[in-house]
């Protein structure tokens, strides 16, 4: 934990303001050092999933040339929404340090308790329709990465 890590993230997210984008900024630090950083370029570069963390672990995994970020950290200037604690997962992020909560977002209009709450609900009883189509068709592929001896996997 170290604060210098996170007096960055957050200037990321003031400088950000200026470049139109929202108030967020995010750190991807390894061996002591800031290898990536990332604002929120959803506005900017009309991307819905162009979150400051989103942004960071792409730039970090392209520095590190490698989509497995164990050993790193992330300081971000806002926990992380779902989606962002996901990437952080898939990452293999070791740890994550946040300033503003959920709630100080939500209290400025970005707010992401509904699909906090969706997640653990039934698919059925979800806002966004979901069906499940052509499994058996789709499941063909599963087999032949399955049996794929030349695979990279994740
Ligand atoms: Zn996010």
């Amino acid at each position: 934990m170290n604060p210098e890590f996170m007096h960055r993230a957050i200037a990321c997210s003031s400088e950000n303001l200026d470049l139109g984008g929202g108030p967020f900024g995010a750190v991807v630090v390894k061996d002591g050092k800031i290898i990536a950083e990332g604002s929120n370029k959803v506005t900017v570069n009309k991307d819905p999933t162009a979150h400051a963390e989103v942004v960071a672990i792409r730039n970090a995994a392209k520095y590190l040339n490698d989509f497995n970020l164990s050993g790193c950290e992330i300081y971000t200037s806002c926990e992380p929404c779902p989606m962002c604690l996901s990437a952080i997962y898939w990452a293999r992020i070791d740890k994550i340090y946040y300033a503003n909560t959920r709630e100080d977002a939500k209290n400025i209009g970005f707010d992401d308790s509904l699909i906090y709450d969706e997640i653990p609900l039934a698919i059925e009883d979800r806002k966004i329709p979901m069906y499940s189509m052509l499994r058996d068709e789709a499941l063909q592929t599963f087999k032949k990465w399955t049996e794929k001896s030349d695979k990279t996997e994740y």
